[in-house]
């Protein structure tokens, strides 16, 4: 079966679920053309089988808030695909999760681990849980209840979930604390993303922001151009973004825009390390308000309510936040203000109509699975440290993430490079993991 017909049956099959729609659709546009010259996948229908994820948990979540109030929540884990390896991707606590979403997330994790060069399948789950406005024993109590049902789903060797969206390192420890009650199990391989004292791994929390810069530096040296002094705007102010605005500076770059629900935080003379320390006092603060940046440091920052970053005139814009942040209107307006460059570091972060337009109008642009592949390649660095039971220092995690996310953007290339030359990183991304994942599906036949 073609893949486009593929993607028809699925459309009749699920027509509400939007969002892993619009990932399965990239990536069979992308990889039609590989597909139809290896008859081997079609008499398999690895297609057929690669969209559809393993098996999905549903559960209820039950807890108490501060005022001893029950509340009702659902979570879900959705192991996608373990053909080159457990099941491997994070959890996010949102009040937006449905299960399209992470049927999306989980189908663009099992491309992404691909890439990462580690043998890790693909996995995703969550909760509709909105964290804004918990306080800390809340989210302690939802954390332990979430687990209390997980549990029985996962184990260090087949399925080891992280953090993503509304769930950091605070997070990781109260579901890890529940694990190791209910499982008896005293190993430190279950979760990713877990505290420096007891089995994570340095440079774990940085890994995604920093793993984005390292394949920005890539792109933009194989386009001949450099980071040093240009303006970035990224979106966001958690972990990812933390990460990045990190190392952008730390790169030479000046960082002139962050944002949140509620609006942009311009900052003309670019963040400061105070401002990137003071991200980390929101992200716990569970305020979800980008205006108490502006309101901490009055003097460097201007708050403008409903805003985006990407109406700030930058060379590079970073989408650190949520999937279709970047929008069309927004790609051409980044464009109208002179912007050149566009890594997502959010998973699907740009709508498909962004991404045309940026490919078709001379803006370089890259996809999340490859340019945020680094959080998870960082997760796998982590077990493979549990596994031996030992730590690796910050240098020898920092050379590895470096090596991997040259390696992610070498893929790219090989796959994506055109016959005038140009690099279309999405179909390279695509391409990539899609061979790795169908070639070991077809090794392991019909199962
Ligand atoms: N949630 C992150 C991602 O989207 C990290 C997953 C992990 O470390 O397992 O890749």
């Amino acid at each position: 079966m073609k893949t486009t017909d593929i993607m028809a049956r699925l459309q009749q099959k699920y027509p509400l679920e939007k969002e892993y729609l619009q990932a399965v659709q990239e990536v069979l546009e992308s990889i039609e053309d590989v597909y139809n010259q290896h008859p081997e996948f079609e008499k398999a229908k690895i297609v057929e089988r690669i969209v559809e994820p393993d098996r999905i948990f549903t559960f209820r979540v039950t807890w108490t808030d501060d005022n001893g109030e029950v509340q009702t929540n659902t979570g879900y884990r959705i192991q996608f695909n373990s053909a080159i390896g457990p099941y491997k991707g994070g959890l996010r606590f949102h009040k937006a999760v449905t299960p399209s979403m992470l049927k999306f997330l989980g189908f663009e994790q099992t491309f992404k681990n691909a890439l990462t060069t580690l043998p890790m399948g693909g996995a995703k789950g969550g909760s509709d849980f909105d964290p804004v406005g918990k306080s800390n024993d809340e989210i302690m109590r939802f954390c332990q209840a979430f687990m209390l049902e997980l549990w029985n789903c996962i184990g260090p060797d087949q399925d080891i979930p992280a953090g993503d969206v509304g769930v950091g390192g605070r997070e990781i420890g109260y579901l890890y604390g529940m694990y190791k009650k209910l499982a008896r199990e005293y190993n430190t391989g279950v979760l990713t993303g877990k505290g420096g004292t007891w089995g994570g791994s340095i440079l774990r929390p940085e890994a995604t922001g920093f793993g984005a810069l390292y394949f920005t530096q890539h792109l933009l040296e194989k386009a001949g151009k450099s980071i040093v002094g240009k303006r970035v705007s990224l979106s966001g102010f958690g972990n990812v973004a933390w990460g990045a605005a990190t190392k952008a500076r730390e790169l030479g770059a000046k960082v002139v825009a962050i944002s949140g629900p509620d609006g942009v935080c311009e900052i003309p003379d670019g963040i400061t390390p105070e401002m990137i320390d003071y991200m980390l006092v929101m992200r716990a603060s569970n305020r979800n308000k980008v205006q108490d940046m502006a309101v901490k440091f009055p003097t460097l920052c201007k708050f403008t309510e409903g805003k985006k970053s990407w109406s700030v005139p930058v060379d590079i814009a970073l989408p650190c936040a949520f999937q279709n942040e970047l929008s069309e209107e927004d790609a051409k307006e980044l464009k109208a203000n002179g912007c050149w460059c566009c890594c997502e570091v959010s998973n699907m972060g740009c709508q498909p109509g962004a991404i045309h337009f940026f490919q078709h109008n001379g803006v370089l642009f890259a996809p999340g699975k490859a340019v945020n592949a680094g959080g998870v390649a960082t997760s796998g660095l982590e077990m493979t440290q549990n596994a031996e039971h030992i730590s690796w220092s910050g240098a020898e995690v920092d050379e590895k993430l470096h090596f991997i996310m040259k390696s992610i953007h070498e893929q790219c290339v090989k796959y994506g490079t055109q016959p005038d030359g140009s690099i279309d990183y999405v179909k390279g991304a695509n391409i990539a993991g899609f061979m790795k994942v169908a070639t070991a599906m077809l090794e392991q036949g019909i199962i």
